[in-house]
């Protein structure tokens, strides 16, 4: 699954989810009680459904294989909101008898029992059940345009039970016969190809019967029933198709692109062919995350599959490509091998976001997709360092700490830890050691010693110390570097934290391979062991202690070897390496080792660097200086002064926009364009955003796209009605979803009050779709401006807006009140929420109100600093 906080960037300072192990545990004992037994286990489901497009319902008859272990006259499988008709059983030496069904909704679970004992072996269960198409998106859903209904199926975590009885674990797999009984001019995508399409059984109706699937388990199937139509293409002789719905699928040919390129590029690294016939990529109108693995027929959102290339600016394009890449990753690393359980999630979830950068990378070097990952572990180990992270393998036991799980610890920490073992192994030696794991549990399911030991054995390192130490308990080392002495360098490791008030426990230490930069040979790799206080390393002029920026863990320098790395840092560092290196130094200010001015210095020494992805990772940190540690507009407006002192000279270096500028200019100039009209402040490009962002929304292919949001984002904030209305009837009327979404996205970014509350009174409106109205919250509540008055809003509307929450809808929600940075704000949200919880958000409160305890202490302790610097600049 792709998490839409992924795509949706909560900006430098700000957060998801982290569940909380204590949290976790404290719920175990009760929440065993949830797991099915282990006595009868499924084989095989032949499922036949018939929706009611209309009526919002469904029939459905199951016929279920198992394989009964110990004599017993009770079943017990997951159901949730369906209604059972008749339940029968036959085995082989028990004969034909009836069920009773006992429903606990509680646990999400049915319990037939039968009159007579049912012997062991083998028998065949046979269910008839009605059910709704809700709401909810998840389970078997209801999704709507303007001009008609489409069911469709979301079910990771644990929502197959509310479409079909079922044994709803990942490790019960088995096989699947599907058939649907649909309108006569509708179409039905599944996971395998259809095997057969015939009228009837009823006047007006035809019924689709696809191929059995290969073992897989339930969270994986899935059913779509519409007027969705495709575009076909091949590879490696799979049929690929991206489907849409009718008025969208000339945005399809992009996703089709990207989609032959990995899967070629997957059969070849994992040395395992695509296991099916077919792979379809299906773009839902309502849709909750970003995508959805289901194997052989992949579920989107629109905005990460239809896209037109000549319109959007290359971050969408991105995120769209790795949003593709990484659910095709999961045909392999999650649909044919499974995790054995959720602890486990992070084995699909880490390792699909490793490889979608790996995959993209490839199919675009010239995206610089190394610099976006360097970025991103920055705010993951931001993320890490707060006292309520977890462990990357953690419990989870009810539906609602799973949806827990599946957060940036899972995705990305996950995906760096890989990242750096496989960067300590080299390429192809962790490839190969992928391919054993894979080899040994195609089809079955698999746990993370599993993995760790493969690739221990193929490489014959300590991967699995290395790994056990990442995996298996929480947070992240810092390594401080004493000075060099003769051959080695001394370094001492201890768990990292952001704030200052909060000391580690001297006995959690780690083992991991450190790769570094000195002298002649670059890198050398060595593991450090709770036991090796040092590094075997040469006399240097410069000492960098992450190379290629690949490392899980900050890094801290002697003075005047972190004088030295400034001195050079464009000269002898890599542009990861600067990213690295940056937001070392900005941890460092977090936990008051360093001063912002010292911060500031850095940024100064990087003002000309040509990589946007190392400019907006030191300078978006800059906004944060002027939004939570300035307390006064004197110095927000000197900081903004600064901004322009130092930037303009490079902004008006890059010369005016020509369609033969490479990505890498675009991006840098839209960058740019952004930090001096928005935190410079600078008049002249605020004045030139609205011109530009009128023309791109008159007709988006006569601007450079990238440039165009940009500026699109600058006009909203001092927008005016005129404007509003042209992205309110954008939101309402265009068939392009990135357009749709970007529009809608701006309409709470105006800090006009009256616009503001249009906005988000439009937010709760039924014009917005479930899957959006959070994000529109969580975005007000980033803008400094519009905070106060979106919280305000929220508190009075409130019956209205938790209407509109999923579970992860909700989180990102909660999140979004994390942006406060003052005590009273704090305490009122705290309050607030223990009035109104959101379900499945405990863990995204803790965090929300730990980040606004980060930023008031960062507050207390920089802004002395920060009048110094500013005092020192003449300010
Ligand atoms: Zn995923």
């Amino acid at each position: 699954m792709k998490i839409r906080w992924n795509s949706f960037s909560f900006g430098a300072h700000c957060c998801a989810s982290a569940a909380m192990l204590s949290f976790l545990l404290s719920f175990s004992h009760a929440a065993q009680a949830q797991r099915l037994s282990a006595n009868v286990v499924p084989s095989h489901y032949s499922l036949s459904f018939v929706p009611d497009l209309k009526a919002a319902t469904f029939s459905g008859s199951e016929v279920i294989d198992v394989n009964i272990k110990e004599p017993t006259s009770a079943i017990t499988l997951n159901a949730i909101e369906l209604k059972f008709r008749s339940v029968d059983i036959t085995s082989l030496n028990g004969g034909a008898q009836k069920g009773s069904v006992s429903l606990d909704p509680e646990k999400q679970q049915a319990t037939i029992t039968f009159p007579k004992t049912i012997p062991a072996g083998d028998a065949t269960l046979r269910i008839q059940f009605t059910g709704i198409l809700n709401n909810e998106l998840r389970g078997f859903y209801l999704s709507k345009t303007a001009r008609r209904n489409y069911a469709v199926t979301q079910f990771e975590s644990t929502d197959a039970r509310r479409a079909f009885p079922c044994f709803d674990e990942p490790a019960f797999k088995a096989t699947f016969d599907i058939s649907l009984t649909i309108d006569a001019d509708d179409t039905a995508i599944s996971n395998s190809a259809v095997t057969s399409n015939t009228p009837g059984p009823d006047a007006g109706k035809h019924t689709l019967v696809f191929a059995t699937t290969p073992k897989m388990s339930t969270y994986l199937v899935a059913f779509v029933v519409g007027d969705f139509q495709c575009r076909r293409g091949e590879q490696d002789g799979v049929t690929l198709r991206v489907c849409a719905t009718p008025d969208k699928v000339a945005l399809t040919p992009f996703a089709l692109d990207v989609a032959k390129f990995a899967l070629q590029y997957y059969d070849t690294y994992f040395g395992i062919h695509y296991p099916l016939k077919k792979l379809d990529f299906i773009g839902i109108p309502d849709f909750e995350a970003g995508a959805m693995e289901n194997f052989g027929a992949i579920t989107f959102r629109e905005t990460d599959l239809l896209l037109d290339p000549k319109t959007t600016s290359l971050r969408v394009q991105k995120n769209a490509a790795l949003a593709i890449v990484h659910e095709m990753a999961h045909q392999w690393f999650g649909d044919l091998v499974t995790m054995q359980w959720w602890d486990n999630v992070w084995l699909n979830e880490g390792f699909a976001t490793w490889m979608e950068n790996k995959c993209v990378a490839a199919m675009h070097p010239e995206w610089n997709i190394p610099q976006y990952v360097a970025a991103d572990e920055q705010s993951t180990l931001n993320i890490d360092a707060q006292p309520t992270t977890r462990a990357i393998r953690a419990r989870a036991e009810t539906p609602e700490e799973i949806d827990q799980m599946f957060d940036p610890i899972a995705y990305n920490k996950a995906s760096d830890v890989l990242l750096m073992v496989e960067n300590y192994l080299g390429e192809e030696t962790f490839r190969k050691g992928v391919h054993a794991y894979l080899a040994a549990h195609e089809y079955g399911n698999a746990t993370a010693e599993d993995f760790w030991n493969a690739q221990t054995e193929v490489s014959h390192k300590p991967v699995d110390k290395i790994m056990e130490s990442l995996v298996a308990q929480p947070g992240e080392p810092i390594l401080e570097f004493g000075p060099p002495a003769v051959g080695q360098v001394s370094v001492a490791q201890s768990r990292f934290f952001l704030s200052p008030g909060i000391k580690p426990d001297p006995a959690q230490e780690w083992t991991l391979p450190v790769c570094f930069k000195a002298g002649a040979k670059n890198p050398d790799c060595q593991v450090l062991t709770p036991s090796s206080p040092s590094l075997a390393a040469p006399a240097s002029k410069i000492f960098f202690a992450n190379a290629g920026g690949k490392g899980y863990y900050r890094s801290a320098y002697e003075p005047a070897q972190y004088a030295a790395l400034v001195a050079h840092v464009e000269t002898g560092l890599t542009p990861e390496e600067r990213i690295s290196l940056t937001g070392d130094e900005w941890a460092q200010v977090r936990a008051d080792k360093a001063t912002v001015g010292d911060y500031l210095t850095l940024v100064d020494a990087l003002r000309s660097d040509p990589n946007a992805d190392v400019l907006s990772n030191a300078v978006d940190n800059v906004s944060v200086i002027a939004d939570d540690v300035a307390s006064t507009k004197e110095e927000r407006d000197a900081l903004a002064a600064w901004i322009r002192r130092t930037f303009i000279p490079v902004y008006a270096q890059l010369g005016n926009a020509s369609p033969s500028d490479t990505g890498k200019k675009r991006e840098l100039r839209a960058y740019l364009f952004n930090v001096l009209a928005d935190s410079g402040k600078d008049a002249g490009l605020k004045a030139q955003a609205r011109g530009i962002a009128d023309q791109y929304l008159s007709d988006p292919s006569s601007v450079d796209p990238t440039l165009g949001q940009t500026a699109l984002n600058i006009a909203a904030e001092d927008g005016d009605s005129a404007l509003f209305d042209k992205l309110e009837k954008i939101c309402e009327s265009s068939s392009d979803p990135e357009l749709q979404d970007l529009a809608l996205r701006e309409l709470v970014i105006f800090t006009n009050p009256d616009l503001l509350e249009r906005a988000l009174e439009y937010s709760v409106s039924s014009k917005v779709r479930n899957q959006d109205s959070a994000i529109q919250f969580a975005i007000a509540m980033r803008i400094r401006e519009n905070r106060d008055a979106a919280w305000k809003f929220i508190k009075t509307h409130w019956d209205q807006v938790q209407t509109e929450f999923t579970p992860e809808m909700g989180q990102i929600f909660v999140d979004g009140t994390g942006n406060f940075c003052s005590v009273e704000a704090r305490d009122d949200v705290r309050n607030f929420f223990a009035a109104h919880p959101v379900p499945a958000a405990d863990a995204a409160l803790r965090h929300s109100l730990e980040h606004i305890d980060g930023c008031i202490e960062l507050r207390r302790l920089q802004e002395p600093n920060l009048k110094k610097w500013l005092a020192a600049q003449g300010q």
